[in-house]
């Protein structure tokens, strides 16, 4: 098992089991998280059968990194290896107000939106709370800096590997762990319509993001596959529960696909379904993908786009590009490595 992996709780009850005292697991978590350290060997004033102890039964080993890419932005993109061969990215992106990291939830995905690198390849498996942690740590690493942000949002659906993905929250937000504060970090689903209500109630002050690409089912179907289970009705109800329970904004995810989903119709559309909603939607440019025919939106379709929600008073912002240039949409840099 990674140490990224076992909770602090656990890792209480794994020093009670074994004869250690309880206040091991707040000095190992400080060596992991705080100190960062690569071995058990660096946690300096650990007892050498301690040591032993924690050597035997977990590792620090989960990610090789395998390619990276700069942008000129600034934008780092990194492929890193796990541990059974297969291959994930993760994306650090350097803004005004901090930096940030877009992490990979599962290896490859079955949601199977037509205009993703990620869907085109299927789910082989999820990946562990600590493998989406180890992300975070080794990405901080190599950059130097403090990660004062993350996204959820690199390959894979967060909601289909929804219990590592609360272990995850859990350990990133924990004061012990790397106390990243939960308005700091954004999950995006494709609209898992029971677990956007089932994360109303888990209690942390994460952002939720959905990503709904088109106001009608005939246009969402075409996407986004997940559509035929959970229909745009279904997942904006879902969006309403979310709302009223936590009181919290929530982001509403639009790629814009030339001739697709970005005529004045689909924003009239658009701005009547979200019409005296609490939320705000992030215009995304689409970003080509190599296996796939469509083409971002003309310049002249996102600003029509982006007037007529303007007009009609819904928060809207257009997404400035980051990493275009290094292929930054998701699974774009692995699909090229397979
Ligand atoms: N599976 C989750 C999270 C990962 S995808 C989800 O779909 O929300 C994160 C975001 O990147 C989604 O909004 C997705 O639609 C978007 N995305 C995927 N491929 C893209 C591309 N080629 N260009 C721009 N955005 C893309
Ligand atoms: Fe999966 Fe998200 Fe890509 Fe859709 S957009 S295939 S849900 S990763």
């Amino acid at each position: 098992m990674l140490i990224y992996d076992i909770s602090y709780d656990d890792l209480k009850k794994f020093m009670v089991d074994n004869n250690q005292k309880p206040f091991r697991a707040e000095q190992v978590w400080q060596f992991v998280y705080k100190k960062k350290v690569d071995s058990f060997q660096d946690m300096s004033n650990l007892p050498s059968d301690l040591i032993e102890l924690l050597e035997n039964a977990f590792s620090f080993k989960a990610l090789d990194l395998v390619v990276k890419h700069q942008s000129q932005d600034g934008t780092l993109k990194c492929l890193y290896g796990l541990h059974d061969g297969h291959l994930i990215e993760t994306v650090l992106m350097k803004h005004h107000y901090g930096n940030s990291v877009c992490v990979t939830t599962q290896v490859g995905c079955n949601i199977g939106c037509s205009f993703c690198a990620s869907g085109i390849l299927k789910k082989k498996r999820d990946l562990t709370a600590g493998e989406i942690i180890a992300q975070i740590v080794q990405t901080e690493k190599l950059l130097g800096e403090r990660i004062n942000y993350i996204v959820v949002m690199g390959i894979g659906e967060p909601f289909d590997n929804y219990k590592n993905l609360m272990q995850f929250l859990q350990t990133v937000n924990h004061p012990k762990g790397l106390a990243i504060g939960a308005r700091h970090i954004t999950v995006s689903t494709s609209g898992l319509v029971p677990k956007i209500k089932e994360f109303a109630h888990m209690g942390l002050q994460v952002n939720l993001a959905i990503s709904l690409h088109a106001p009608d089912n005939d246009t969402r179907s075409r996407l986004m596959k997940i559509n035929d289970r959970f229909h745009v009705e279904e997942v904006v109800e879902a969006i309403k529960y979310y709302l009223a329970e936590t009181k919290r904004r929530v982001t509403i995810e639009y790629i814009l696909i030339d001739n697709v989903n970005d005529t004045l119709e689909h924003a009239q559309r658009l701005a009547v379904l979200l019409r005296g909603m609490n939320v705000y939607v992030n215009l995304i440019p689409y970003n080509s993908v190599l296996e796939v025919d469509y083409k971002r939106s003309t310049i002249e379709s996102q600003m029509q786009f982006y007037d007529h929600l303007k007009k009609n008073k819904i928060q809207v912002t257009l997404r400035k590009e980051q990493g275009h240039d290094i292929n930054a949409a998701c699974g774009q840099l692995r699909s090229q490595h397979l």
